[in-house]
């Protein structure tokens, strides 16, 4: 150890060290704590950070106790002593060695006729450092303002869910917290995140929403993990957060670690009242390898859910989409593509922009015809078959009757063939949604639907015994 130390002093410029006006501060090497502690900063934040807020930070003085910091005037020191205070401190000490007071004061050589923020006018200096903030905010929210509440259609399938993301995007925080969206792909989960943070940050551009799949959480947990950044991980999500919003969580269900800093994350948040709003495509209770404790967060809020819009309301959304991309869509293409695509509102979309393009390049006006021809390979190809005929294939090859599918008996066989069933109907059946299917399963509850379906497939992929198992009733179910 000695021997390192003394390397130091090899570099130390014993005579412009003599000239130094703080040489009480420096070390063997010549470097102040400060010095050091920067070199640490630098590898624990992003570099707009470093480059914005760290490196405006200087060294005044240190006695046995106290480590005093500059910086250049009243608005930068609330915002680190806000937002920075902690990384700092954990960088000095782990420089020092041992606890030590850190001090922040202006420094009046640097102050350059910045004053101290009068109420109403801000120095220009301040309006620099607002409006970096601001973008670096926007840069972290991602929000789309493509998607609004203006923009959503709401109808039964999404009704719970829309009146709670509405209610948190007006009482952050304060109502339904967390709020749980789950239901199937292009179902309008995102849109509704989005029409929450836009509305948040529309009402108080300070608020600091931050917006998330959690496949990104994932990502940029394992890259900072790995460059030894926690400090900076739990600062873009926890320190620097009113309101975080993590879309399709079922991800995690692939990453226990990361679970674990996301159940502290959670913690964390909720208990300083920061709203949580998240998504996923199935309910938290269905969720596969989720810890049980994650589990009972999520549902402690509201969970609400999403299903396939009904014909009015695709009719609705496929219009409004049609208006506001300047489409010419008579009301029977309207009803058609409507009455066509069925589960999801994206393939709604994507098959009226097929449509606009079509009709713009060939120059011909839309018919239900011409949709007919060029919607075919998106649509269900042939004579569909039919609820009752999925039923009654599955149940003479379980041994039972039709019956026993509809009813409510729940001993493991009958309960078993009537997952298997719901399947079927599912996979096989293009506009049976799950409402439809629970209405033709003994006016079950599409959420029991969506629950039976996951499962089937979550064990057909665990199981190929019963992979085979279940390809072989399906030949016969298409035979
Ligand atoms: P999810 O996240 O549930 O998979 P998205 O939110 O990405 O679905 O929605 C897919 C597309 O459908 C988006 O372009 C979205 O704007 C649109 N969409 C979904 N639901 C509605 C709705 N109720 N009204 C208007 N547009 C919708
Ligand atoms: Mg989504």
């Amino acid at each position: 150890m000695e021997r390192f130390e003394g390397q130091g002093d090899r570099f130390r410029p014993e005579a412009e060290a003599g000239t130094q006006a703080r040489i009480e501060n420096l070390n063997a090497d010549g470097t102040s704590v400060w010095d050091r502690a920067l070199a640490k900063l630098r590898h624990s934040t992003t570099d707009y950070t470093y480059e914005n807020w760290i490196t405006q930070i200087v060294q005044i003085g240190q006695d046995g106790s106290t480590l005093t910091l500059g910086v250049p005037n009243y608005f930068v020191r609330d915002w680190i002593v806000l937002y920075y205070s902690d990384l700092v401190r954990r960088a000095v000490h782990s420089v020092v060695g041992e606890p030590i007071a850190i001090e922040f004061v202006i420094d009046e050589t640097r102050k350059a006729g910045a004053q101290p923020p009068a109420a109403g006018g801000k120095t220009q200096d301040e309006q620099v450092v607002i409006a970096q903030v601001e973008a670096a905010a926007d840069a972290r929210t991602r929000l789309s303002e493509r998607f609004t509440f203006e923009n959503f259609v709401v109808g039964p399938s999404n009704q719970l869910a829309a009146a709670a993301a509405a209610a948190v995007a007006d009482n952050p925080g304060k109502q339904y917290n967390p709020l749980f969206i789950y239901g199937g792909t292009g179902l309008g989960k995102t849109h509704l995140l989005h029409a929450i943070g836009n509305r948040i940050r529309a009402r108080d551009p300070k608020m600091r929403v931050v917006y998330t799949s959690a496949e990104q959480f994932l990502n940029d947990f394992v890259v900072l993990l790995k460059r030894g950044q926690m400090e900076e991980f739990r600062r873009r999500f926890r320190e620097g957060v009113d309101v975080l919003m993590m879309d399709d969580i079922q991800v995690l269900k692939k990453a226990q670690e990361t679970q674990n800093e996301f159940f502290h994350t959670f913690n964390d948040l909720h208990d300083s009242g920061k709203a949580i709003i998240l998504t996923s495509d199935i309910h938290p209770n269905e969720l596969p390898n989720i810890e049980s404790r994650l589990r009972t967060r999520f549902t402690s809020g509201l969970t609400a859910d999403v299903y396939e819009p009904p014909f009015e309301v695709r009719i609705a959304i496929i219009k409004r989409k049609a208006e506001q991309e300047g489409v010419n869509l008579p009301d029977d293409v309207a009803q058609f593509v409507a009455s066509k695509v069925t589960r999801s509102v994206r393939d709604l979309e994507g098959a009226l922009t097929r449509l606009a393009a079509h009709a713009t390049l060939t120059g011909r006006a839309l018919s239900t015809a011409y949709a007919e021809e060029v919607l075919r390979d998106m649509l269900p190809q042939r004579q569909a078959l039919s609820i009752e005929h999925v039923q009654k294939v599955v149940a003479k090859y379980f041994g039972m009757q039709v019956e026993d599918l509809r009813g409510e008996k729940r001993i493991r066989p009958i309960a078993n063939a009537r997952s298997v069933a719901m399947y079927f109907c599912r996979k096989l059946i293009s506009d049976a949604s799950f409402p439809i299917i629970g209405a033709a399963f003994g006016d079950k509850h599409h959420t029991t639907v969506m629950a039976a379906v996951e499962r089937v497939s979550q064990k057909r992929d665990a199981d190929t015994a019963l992979a085979r198992e279940l390809e072989e009733l399906e030949r016969q179910i298409n035979g």
